[in-house]
């Protein structure tokens, strides 16, 4: 049975604006030592901005943001919305075919008669296009139509505002090592993370590669010690699902995660997984 005092807990942790789905994660709570995190959405607010245009082989800046919104259509990522709002206008869906989404790649899908991709270095690499690489601050989408470069779009994110409060409010309360894997490039990866003050970073992830990146860790801990993941879940079911404890975004984060989620911040704040491990400290004070 139950001990009274983990319903305690739990009723605690939702009036906090944290859902846990059983007294078994509030416990495993207490014992987590590793704190991994997803980036995009989860400790920066996942609403890119458009910062640059960079168009190569002719293009002119319009024909270039027009064709990465058409083939953004489809797509429910962060990128996707914010390279659609910069172009503002209606997108006519007859004129998309053989749409697919490449996970950590990015876009293929087919403009009127053109093959248009749209991504980062890896989509470009694996199709063999001559890209130049890009070197302003910033996640990158290289855009290439018939498999010919014509440029990329610049897009930039923002902190959460209690990013940095929740590294360092989880290290008061004793988490060894908190870590970040991300699909998204090195130098935006090794922002992001000093600027809220993660130990270790991890870029380039294909979503697979963030469950290895996990393994690898749960090979070389403690036996007592229990490692959380923490995303908003585009891409990132697997990893949620396979972490100790997983944690999802419930407002921003897919419906995918949230299933998959044993834990879910109902307002989307990093800072809420302290408050739930205090809850959970002082209910197992009161359950034992
Ligand atoms: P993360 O949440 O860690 O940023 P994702 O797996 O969602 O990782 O995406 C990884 C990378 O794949 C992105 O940074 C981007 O380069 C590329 N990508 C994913 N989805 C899209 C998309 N809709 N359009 C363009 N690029 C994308
Ligand atoms: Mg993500």
């Amino acid at each position: 049975s139950i001990p009274l005092g983990f319903f305690g807990g739990i009723g605690a942790a939702s009036k906090a604006g944290v859902l846990v789905k059983g007294s078994n994660y509030l416990e495993a709570l207490n014992d987590v030592k590793y704190i991994v995190f997803d980036k995009t959405g989860t400790l920066t607010k996942g609403q890119f901005q458009v910062s640059s245009i960079l168009p190569a082989n002719g293009k002119s800046k319009e024909e270039l943001l027009e064709i990465a919104a058409y083939a953004e259509f489809f797509s429910n990522h962060p990128i996707a919305l914010s390279i659609r709002n910069a172009y503002g206008k209606e997108i006519v869906a007859e004129k998309l075919s053989n749409y697919q989404e490449i996970a950590g790649h990015g876009i293929s899908v087919t403009y009127h008669t053109d093959e248009i991709l749209a991504g980062n270095v890896k989509l470009m690499e694996s199709n063999h296009i001559l890209y130049i690489p890009n070197k302003e601050a910033g996640t990158t989408i290289y855009l290439a139509k018939n498999n010919q470069f014509i440029g990329s779009i610049i897009i930039s994110d923002q902190l959460k505002v209690d990013a940095k409060k929740a590294i360092s409010g989880l290290k008061q309360i004793g988490v060894l090592k908190t870590i970040m894997l991300t699909g998204d490039s090195k130098s935006v990866a090794n922002k992001v993370g000093n600027l809220v003050g993660i130990d270790e970073m991890y870029a380039e992830l294909l979503p697979h590669q963030k469950v290895e990146q996990l393994e690898k860790l749960e090979s070389k801990k403690a036996k007592n010690e229990k490692i959380a993941f923490v995303g908003d879940g585009i891409n990132d079911a697997p990893v949620l699902a396979r972490a100790d404890v997983g944690i999802a975004m419930g407002g921003l984060g897919s419906d995918a995660a949230i299933e998959a989620a044993d834990v879910v911040l109902m307002s989307d704040e990093p800072s809420k997984i302290v408050d739930a491990i205090k809850i959970a400290k002082r209910t197992r004070t009161i359950v034992w």
